[in-house]
């Protein structure tokens, strides 16, 4: 498949690129690592006039420990490099994990987590060649006002498929994201919406630079359900972060992944831990109101009921490892 023509920009500072993406407005696309971002194109469901490149700008591949213990990771830095830090292995063992999940080998030598962070939503329907698509209407994603997922919604229902977003929000990490207005920090719980044509609080202009995650302050688990282990995205995620004891949680914060527009934070689920909680009950309890966070759950190829059993399946193993990582110590 043959990418579309475009003018490739390859700035030579995080300056330059930002005056070119104020420059070209809608018509430039931001590329990372590009693992994603040039199959949408060469499927036409991305046709930038102008593509800018932030590989191997030095600004954005820097990972340091700030004054508060956080760290802040630049969004250029790939994921095999981050899988294999020393720093994230030990501290952030949860995170580590989640960066691993990605993909395959060859993705994470390509992929960034600033590009893993902002992934574009997916969806069957959408996600496929042109000729495949030409078989039937288009949809909110391409040049038609419907969805091939829930027919009665007025909204573009494709899912959220990073793996770095869910363990990044229930570790209470924030994104920097710069344009030439300047810089500000957004939460990465608030960095994400629930629309699937717009699924980032990302303005025109700007660039996600990097990702503070606050000093571990308890125990986290991330776990991945997809159909072929190392290779495919995640038919469901699933990651957790907790403080205190078993017997009395200080704070909790579950997100699943993969079946909404947006990484959903389980409130309901958190708030059953919160009041009882790690217990068998409460695990119990927790994974049936997981269900209760989420709306339809279609947008995969199984239906809909494999989909719920498949969250509660995912839910009650990673709390139950929750539970256990405190007793082993
Ligand atoms: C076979 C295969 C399997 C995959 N499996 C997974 C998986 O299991 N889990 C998963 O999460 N992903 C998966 N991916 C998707 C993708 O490869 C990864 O998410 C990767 O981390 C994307 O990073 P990138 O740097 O290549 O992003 P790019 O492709 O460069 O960009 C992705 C999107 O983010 C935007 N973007 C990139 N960088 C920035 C920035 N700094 N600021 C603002 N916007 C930015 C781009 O405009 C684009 O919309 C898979 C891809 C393939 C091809």
């Amino acid at each position: 498949m043959q990418l579309p023509p475009f003018e490739y920009i390859r700035p030579e500072s995080l300056a330059e690129g930002l005056q070119a993406l104020a420059e070209h407005g809608d018509k430039i696309a931001i590329m990372s690592g590009g693992s994603d971002l040039l199959i949408n194109m060469k499927f036409r469901l991305d046709g930038p006039e102008y593509l800018l490149s932030l590989n191997g700008l030095p600004e954005l591949q820097l990972i340091e420990e700030l004054d508060d213990g956080s760290l802040r990771i630049g969004a250029g830095c790939k994921l095999t490099e981050l899988a294999n830090n020393a720093l994230i292995k030990e501290r952030y063992p949860a995170l580590q994990a989640a960066i691993f999940s990605v993909g395959s080998r060859h993705v994470r030598n390509m992929g960034t987590i600033g590009g893993n962070i902002c992934l574009d939503t997916r969806c069957w329907y959408t996600n496929q060649s042109e000729t495949w698509r030409d078989t039937r209407d288009g949809c909110f994603k391409t040049d038609s006002e419907q969805c091939h997922v829930i027919k009665t919604t007025t909204k573009c229902h494709a899912l959220s498929s990073t793996d770095s977003g869910p363990m990044l929000i229930a570790l209470d990490a924030s994104v920097v994201l710069a344009s030439q207005a300047g810089e500000r920090v957004v939460p990465v719980r608030e960095f994400y919406q629930d629309d699937g044509l717009d699924h980032t609080v990302l303005e025109p202009g700007e660039v996600l630079v990097a990702v503070i995650v606050p000093p571990p302050r308890g125990r986290a688990v991330f776990a991945k359900l997809a159909q072929r282990e190392g290779l495919d995205f995640a038919a469901g995620s699933f990651a957790a972060a907790v403080s205190g004891s078993n017997e009395k949680l200080d704070s909790v914060c579950l997100v699943m992944g993969s079946v909404a527009p947006e990484p959903r934070v389980m409130e309901q689920a958190g708030k059953i831990l919160m009041d009882a909680g790690l217990t068998d009950e409460s695990i119990d309890a927790a994974a049936g109101a997981a269900r209760l966070s989420l709306d339809e759950v279609t947008n995969l190829f199984t239906p809909p009921g494999y989909k719920k059993r498949l969250i509660r399946a995912l839910v009650k193993d990673a709390l139950t490892e929750l539970r256990d990582q405190a007793v082993r110590g």
